[in-house]
């Protein structure tokens, strides 16, 4: 499984859901969306209702040659598949493409008129969706140019288009992608390319229904082919080498079999032998071999998907699309947790928990966070945040699964923003300036002290039951809140300074506060639809967080509520008071977990957690309506360029950034052509 982020169309600001309930995986998010931008570009570029970033890949200069090209190899071999997701989404997808990719280089007439404009926004959305059908809602795009104007360019241009590819351009052909509408046909209303046109729900239903797999270790049937029919009888062109998307599939192998060589153990050596073996054999016994091998493989510093994987795009849920994302371990921030890691009983000894609350032996939570250094396929260039696999649910009960976050696309989400609605919802300079300077360090920790100590911490007393049994439906926010908790109230801490792991707990401490307080009572409200009440557990646990200590510190004025021009701030007078507050809350929330007193864990989330005073969600709305940004994102790929001798061999990889999307776009046209245009 993937996170991707979702957007609705309040959150026209690059703010994000993921659209898992694995609660986990959110919280790299948990930092507001307001973010500093470094000296670092993430913005590329914007058109239709797409916003184009760029990410960096941390870590990549620490690797030594053979990681590198070993880096290199697994990301080419990802790009040679590029082709396969285009004809996977839509059969005239590659056609298109071609088509309008030939204009754009060569047509001489005037580029600047409007209609030059549509069509290149067009061509742009095709290369952003893989196709022709949008990446999110799955409708068809339209033109904003005339027929006769298209027609003009491609004569003017010698490109051929015509029949079914040219008209479905215009027409109300193939007008959904994925059609999850049953009246409509699920597969006859979906323009995917999973099933010969001519086959039903139902017949593809039947068909592999008969395909009897064993009970105990089930195949994924039917992931890597189409069902077409053959006189009349239906039957699968499977994707493999010498079959159905061969050509690809041979580039493909070459670059594994060149990664293969240079890998870092034996296990991803071996991993690889199956990959190969089953893009030579489309045997899906030995890509759950594989499986097994890239589950346990854990070794080493770099990662990586290949193959046909998710299988959203398919109504029926058979088919896999092809992607690839090729990872590195995050050095900086698995030292920082590795530090937490060690350190795990002196942050329990010494945490605000009722003594008998504590864990006598705590182990700290492991939490993988990786940069990304290339994707494809149907993981670029909208991207997703987080991994989770295998798929298969017997392997991952039997030998294990691997979940990460891609911490430098999170990274360049975050950062995207810019500074502008930091500075609205912030008090004063003094405020943006410690957010500018320790925002993201303190976001980082927070996060790292979160996953490793916060979610390992606390005990439940002999006799009562699990919290998901005591707690209900509210046993997550409060889950999210004792981590948070945690992490707040170490945050300010000089045993971070002391295990190197912060450079200023003062600083850190203040940015932490400052921005979690600023989003738990602020800015997080701008995810939300006016009128509604917080759902989600992370919001509605950061909420109750801000809200608890606001009241409770009223008396002392540890939190003022100010009024400036009509607009709301909250500013924090007394963090060493807050503090201790947090303490209070953790030691509250841990004792309601550990008794198992439902009663008081939810009048805890329902006073504070729930309801948004109508007032403020409606000013915060209004605030940032200001800030006007398309409402989805995805990445160009930075590009690795290898260095060669005399004798052309590697001698060094270097990581540069793309110009534009466009050159990317028409440089992975050019490099990366595998398949014909009908397959
Ligand atoms: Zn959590």
């Amino acid at each position: 499984m993937k996170y991707k982020y979702i957007l609705s169309a309040i959150l026209v600001s690059s703010l994000f859901f993921i659209s898992c309930n694995t609660a986990d995986k959110k919280e790299a998010l948990n930092a507001e969306q307001e973010k500093v931008t470094s000296d670092f570009n993430y913005n590329a570029e914007q058109f239709a209702d797409i916003k184009i970033l760029r990410y960096q890949v941390g870590g990549f200069d620490e690797l030594n040659l053979q990681q590198k090209k070993y880096v290199y190899y697994l990301t080419q071999a990802g790009l040679a598949g590029r082709d396969i997701m285009y004809d996977q989404n839509y059969r005239h997808n590659l056609k298109i493409r071609r088509a309008l990719e030939n204009v754009y280089q060569n047509y001489t007439g005037d580029k600047n008129s409007e209609d030059w404009k549509k069509f290149e926004t067009y061509l742009k959305r095709i290369w952003f969706a893989n196709g022709i059908h949008h990446h999110y809602s799955n409708d068809k795009f339209k033109p904003e140019f005339s027929k006769e104007y298209f027609d003009t360019l491609l004569k003017e241009t010698n490109t051929a288009l015509a029949g079914e590819a040219y008209d479905v351009i215009f027409n109300d052909a193939d007008a959904k992608k994925v059609n999850l509408n049953a009246d409509k046909g699920l597969l006859k209303g979906s323009a995917t390319n999973y099933y010969a046109p001519d086959i039903t729900a139902e017949e593809a239903e039947a068909y592999y229904a008969k395909i009897k797999v064993d009970k105990n270790t089930p195949i994924e049937k039917g992931l890597n082919s189409k069902l077409i029919k053959e006189n009349g009888k239906l039957t699968e062109k499977v994707w493999k080498s010498g079959s159905l998307y061969g050509a690809s599939i041979d580039k493909i192998i070459f670059w594994l079999q060149m990664a293969k060589e240079v890998a870092e153990n034996e296990n991803q050596a071996k991993g690889l032998d199956l990959l190969i073996k089953y893009y030579q054999t489309g045997d899906l016994k030995i890509w759950d071999d594989y499986n097994i091998v890239w589950a346990k493989s854990t070794e080493g510093d770099i990662d990586y998907i290949n193959g046909f994987i998710e299988v959203y795009n398919d109504p029926k849920g058979y088919k896999g699309s092809y992607e690839s994302v090729v990872q590195i371990k995050d050095f900086d921030m698995s030292k920082k947790m590795e530090a937490l890691a060690h350190n795990a009983q002196w942050f329990e000894d010494n945490s605000t928990l009722m003594e008998e609350h504590k864990k006598k032996d705590v182990v700290g939570v492991s939490y993988k966070t990786v940069n990304v250094a290339g994707e494809a396929g149907d993981a670029s260039p909208s991207t997703p945040i987080g991994i989770n696999l295998p798929n298969n649910n017997w392997i991952r009960e039997k030998h294990g699964s691997k979940s990460v976050s891609l911490g430098n696309i999170i990274e360049a989400y975050n950062n995207a923003g810019g500074t502008d609605r930091l500075k609205e919802f912030a008090f004063d300079e003094n405020e943006v300036k410690t957010e500018e300077e320790y925002g993201q360090l303190a976001d980082k920790l927070h996060t790292a002290l979160h996953e490793v100590i916060g979610h390992a911490s606390g005990k439940i007393n002999d006799g009562i039951g699990t919290p998901k049994e005591t707690m209900k439906n509210y046993a997550s926010t409060l889950e999210e809140a004792r981590a948070d908790l945690v992490g707040l109230y170490y945050l300010p801490d000089a045993k971070l300074v002391e295990i190197g792991i912060s450079p200023n707990a003062e600083a850190i401490g203040k940015a932490a506060y400052d921005g979690y307080i600023r989003n738990g009572l602020l800015t997080q409200l701008i995810r939300l639809n006016f009128g509604d009440d917080i759902e989600e557990a992370h919001m509605r646990n950061r909420q109750l967080v801000s809200a608890w200590v606001f009241e409770k510190g009223a008396k002392d004025n540890v939190i003022e509520k100010v009024t400036r021009d009509g607009k709301t701030y909250f500013v924090i007078h007394d963090y060493t008071k807050l503090r201790a507050l947090f303490g209070d809350l953790l030691k509250e929330i841990q004792r309601i977990k550990s008794e198992g007193d439902f009663k008081a864990g939810k009048a805890l989330v329902e006073t504070y957690g729930v309801k948004v005073d109508q007032a403020i969600h409606k000013e915060v709305l209004e605030r940032n309506s200001q800030f006007k940004s398309a409402p989805y994102s995805g990445f160009i790929n930075p590009v690795l360029v290898t260095e060669t001798n005399d004798a052309g061999e590697i001698t060094n990889i270097v990581v540069t950034q793309p110009e534009s999307f466009t050159g990317q776009m028409l440089e992975y046209a050019k490099n990366y052509t595998t398949l014909p245009d009908e397959n």
